[in-house]
């Protein structure tokens, strides 16, 4: 068997979260089965669909690294032979017109002219007597001279598919095994809506097919539209592609994921400095495991061991605490052409090392790669290596300055350091003990005062090597400023 599968987002909206790990794990599970990953744009709801949410799809996938095989590509070419791959333009091609013109004949949908009102009505009775508020199947029984009576009124039909009533519907399902619907739960939805265009579950049906998917993979979201969708499949004498449903994501709370939850835009986590390759690493954790769950994988790792088996029924937590150590760690394994290249737009973007050569600001931004935790924060952490002014924090102006032994303590490195001709590490650490010493201080009682008089904080990098870094000069020139202030 061909593998081929599909991501099929709406584009009403931003790519978040929940749609990324839908089309990572059909991406995964292509390249595992050396299969086809095919894009299709499901843009039938005319009033929500936008070309701005088409190419924000676009963008996540690009950043996420989820290259599609097939569908249209964002310089507006399109690859692959099943084109068009909008459903919009299939619907104007009269793609889904053909089967329901079928399927009306064959009497296995049939117009339905209710108006809204109407329906309304018919809820609210259906729920005042404790019936499921269904629709009734009233217009299937209409003949045609009645047809033709509510036509001559105006009224415009919308197809609905006959479903059974009786019986079950029952299919496998690749994740959650053997799933049973009754098919009394099943109503006569709407195929095609009066403007023309099919519905959800009509155009995925036709397209899945038309498209030769060989599996479905989708939130567990979709699993009430599969048994109709089934029926689709078999009203038009068609064998359903294999189903495999996801688990939902909850928040950590246990309710559905929401935006307050982290469930925001996938551009959102590259604005605010996630590596695309670790929020990947950790999507794929989220409903998945590895038999020994292993937790990060090498490029190309999750390619190979992707196993749709190992995938669990039950929901999975979204946890941004572990996304953002995952990021953190994804950073520390850089090399520092990998940081410096990820970290420059950021560092651009806030304009703190303007015209700084690229060899000094990768050392710079070396000194802290153990504490990063998003790109975001670098260039925060590494400003005052920059500026003309240091900028005290006020609580450590109160804690290290303020003591009686600070004056005393920069005054003698001030001394110390201009007489080291080698300004470098080691001597600039041994010169500091022998200034501590030689006062009577505690070594600490001279690094704080020296390290806040450098950066106007009271942490950072490892502090002697900040002080090689930041040069002679400018390090006591930034000692003899804080003295002053010391003074006062
Ligand atoms: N357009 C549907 C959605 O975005 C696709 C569902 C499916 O994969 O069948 O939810």
């Amino acid at each position: 068997m061909k593998i081929r599968v599909r991501f099929a987002p709406s584009p009403t909206g931003h790519l978040h979260i929940g749609g990324l790990r839908t089309a990572l794990f059909n991406y995964l599970f292509a390249k595992k089965e050396k299969g086809a990953f095919i894009l299709r744009i499901e843009d039938t709801d005319e009033e929500r669909s936008t070309q701005e949410s088409v190419n924000a799809i676009y963008d996540g996938m690009i950043w996420a690294g989820l290259n599609w095989d097939e569908g249209p590509m964002p310089d507006g070419s399109i690859k692959g032979d099943y084109a068009p791959y909008y459903q919009a333009a299939r619907s104007d091609a009269g793609i889904y017109q053909k089967y329901i013109d079928q399927l009306l004949a064959e009497g296995k949908a049939y117009k339905c002219y209710c108006t809204p009102k109407e329906l309304e009505d018919m809820r609210a009775q259906a729920i005042a007597e404790k019936r499921p508020p269904r629709y009734d199947g009233r217009c299937s029984r209409l003949t045609l001279e009645q047809q033709k009576e509510l036509e001559a009124q105006g009224r415009r039909p919308v197809i609905r598919f006959k479903m059974p009533k009786e019986g079950e519907t029952v299919f496998n399902d690749l994740i959650r095994g053997e799933v049973r619907f009754a098919n009394k739960d099943l109503y006569d939805l709407v195929i095609q809506k009066t403007g023309g265009y099919p519905t959800y579950n009509f155009a995925a049906v036709i397209d899945d097919h038309l498209m030769e998917m060989s599996h479905i993979i989708r939130g567990d979201d979709h699993i009430s539209n599969t048994p109709m969708q089934i029926r689709i499949y078999e009203a038009l004498g068609w064998k359903h592609p294999i189903m495999a449903h996801l688990s939902m994501i909850h928040g950590p709370d246990g309710t559905k994921l929401s935006k307050r939850h982290g469930d925001t835009s996938v551009i959102e986590y590259k604005k605010q400095g996630y590596l695309p390759q670790a929020l990947i690493n950790y999507l794929a954790l989220l409903g998945w495991s590895t038999p020994d769950s292993q937790q990060i994988f090498a490029p190309g790792e999750l390619e190979e061991k992707f196993d749709i088996r190992g995938c669990q029924k039950s929901p999975a937590v979204f946890d941004p605490v572990k996304l953002l150590w995952m990021n953190g760690d994804y950073m520390r394994r850089m090399t520092i052409d990998e940081l410096y290249a990820a970290a420059k737009p950021f560092i651009d973007e806030t304009g703190v090392a303007q015209g700084v050569d690229e060899e000094y600001l990768k050392k710079i931004i070396l000194l802290e790669q153990e504490k990063y935790k998003t790109l975001k924060e670098i260039p925060e952490l590494i400003s005052f290596f920059f500026t003309d002014k240091v900028v005290f924090d006020e609580a450590a102006i109160e804690k290290v300055f303020k003591a009686e032994t600070a004056s005393l303590a920069l005054k003698s490195v001030i001394a110390k350091y201009e007489a080291l001709a080698d300004f470098t590490e080691f001597p600039i650490e041994a010169a500091t003990k022998e200034a501590a010493k030689e006062n009577g201080l505690k070594n600490g009682q001279v690094f704080h005062p020296v390290r806040v008089a450098v950066s106007g904080r009271t942490n950072g990098p490892t502090l002697f090597k900040m002080l090689e870094y930041m040069g002679k000069d400018m390090v006591l020139k930034r000692l003899e400023a804080a003295l002053e202030l010391c003074s006062k």
